[in-house]
């Protein structure tokens, strides 16, 4: 790479991982919408405070009325290529070590929420554009970063963009993996509401879960009954060798299930805690709506019984996620994540949810369509060069079920920040930037930068 921007990089570790902290330090997330703030106050003062920071660094910043900020270097005119990422995070949920607002740095990790989806990311790519412009490199394009707070949710803020200014055709987001990703999964998300039922086991009391997208690392239901049945619990949990925990109470017993939390794209190695619930709730004698999701999802993570189940060359296989499941006065409410191959028909695939959920209503609460940029496009040939060249290491473009934003560009991926290899903790307590590796990746943002957009 450019020697002087690798140097500018390297003097900037520290000004770009105190940025990070005061990023992270607010907790961005979607709540009820205020004037000037649809997404809640806490988006809204983190787009400010990342206005005012890349005002702070020269850029001159556009707003757009609390959904996002963009900020341009290079030559005006030509089609810029675009650099996406976002603000806001998903909540901090159970299991932190250490404050998840408030940023901790262990060596050279950095732990809060968001350090690594997306703050930490877009830093990278925000220190990569600026070396460019001290290393005075010529640019026969422009760069845009366009920072959303809305990604975690609704992905409105991209909307509202795109209604208010021109979208570039092109670019990336930094919001997954290297070495690069072409192919994205198509995402259904499914809301299922079914009657409580009046039949089997009575269970008077479940809240587990707050997003489509996470899957739950705990779950905790009340039940009605004997006592006793913490016994069996107990017994069952020791026969499944999985952790639950029970406790009697007077009204009956109080069951917690022990999964795994993660990100609903990447089930492998998590264990959903909603599934665990529902395999004990069914295992104690509950009927109608809640024995079939136990049935037709359970702990599985492939959709099999639901019908689901298929996989394609580009995409790999499909996966299904219970983000939430709860007991609300009105009865059962619950949500379905679906990623699902290019290739599949979503259509097929909701027909065949419905016949296996008859006792559910089931709603379409999300539909993406699934996206992919050819290997051999210059986009993909000229990100891999760039990270080949500063990793030393050959890269394939890969797919994901984690849909990012590089679905809003006509020829967009996404491009790292996480290494093959390093630890996945996106949606995640304890989530934690290594500062060393995010200099790096800013390193290989900086490189494809100048293959993209640098004059000859
Ligand atoms: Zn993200």
């Amino acid at each position: 790479m450019n020697q002087q921007v690798s140097r500018w990089l390297e003097e900037h570790r520290e000004e770009m991982a105190d940025m990070l902290c005061r990023w992270v330090r607010i907790p961005s997330l979607r709540s009820d919408p205020e004037p000037g703030a649809p997404f809640g106050p806490e988006i809204r003062r983190m787009l400010d405070q990342a206005a005012e920071d890349l005002r702070g660094m020269g850029y001159a910043v556009r707003t757009f009325d609390g959904y996002a900020l963009d900020a341009s270097m290079g030559p005006e005119g030509e089609e810029p290529i675009a650099v996406l990422g976002h603000l806001d995070v998903v909540p901090a949920g159970d299991g932190w070590d250490t404050p998840p607002f408030e940023p901790v740095r262990k060596g050279n990790r950095l732990y809060g929420r968001g350090t690594n989806d997306d703050k930490g990311p877009v830093l990278a790519a925000l220190f990569a554009m600026t070396a460019i412009r001290e290393a005075g490199i010529p640019l026969k394009s422009g760069i845009r970063l366009i920072l959303g707070g809305d990604e975690e949710s609704e992905w409105e803020d991209m909307a509202y963009y795109q209604a208010h200014t021109q979208m570039p055709a092109t670019g990336f987001s930094p919001d997954a993996s290297f070495p690069l990703i072409n192919t994205e999964k198509a995402i259904l998300h499914l809301a299922l509401r079914a009657p409580a039922c009046a039949e089997g086991l009575a269970v008077t009391e479940m809240n587990t879960g707050e997003r489509p997208n996470v899957i739950p690392g705990e779950s905790r239901a009340a039940v009605a009954g004997d006592p006793a049945l913490a016994d069996r619990v107990r017994a069952l949990a020791a026969e499944w060798q999985l952790p639950y925990r029970a406790e009697a109470s007077e009204r009956g017993v109080t069951i917690t299930a022990e999964g795994i939390g993660g990100h609903s794209a990447h089930p492998d190695g998590r264990r959903n805690a909603i599934g665990m619930m529902l395999k004990m709730l069914r295992a104690l004698g509950a009927a109608g709506p809640l024995a079939e999701l136990a049935d037709a999802v359970g702990l599985e993570s492939d959709g099999k019984s639901l019908g689901c189940a298929c996989a394609d060359e580009a995409s790999g296989p499909l996966t299904c996620n219970i983000g939430i499941l709860r007991l609300e006065e009105a009865g059962w409410y619950g949500t379905l994540d679906l990623r699902c191959p290019v290739t599949a028909d979503l259509d097929v695939l909701l027909a065949s949810v419905r016949a296996r959920l008859p006792g559910w209503t089931v709603e379409v609460l999300e539909r993406k369509p699934p996206h992919h940029v050819p290997a051999d496009s210059e986009l993909v040939t000229a990100l891999l060069a760039a990270y080949g060249e500063e990793t030393g290491r050959p890269g394939k473009p890969m797919s994901t079920g984690g849909g990012t934003y590089a679905k809003v560009l006509k020829q967009g991926v996404a491009f790292g920040a996480l290494f093959p290899g390093d630890e996945e903790l996106a949606h995640q307590p304890n989530e934690y930037q290594d500062l060393d590796r995010l200099l790096q990746a800013a390193g290989i943002y900086a490189n494809a930068l100048i293959r993209l957009c640098g004059k000859e």
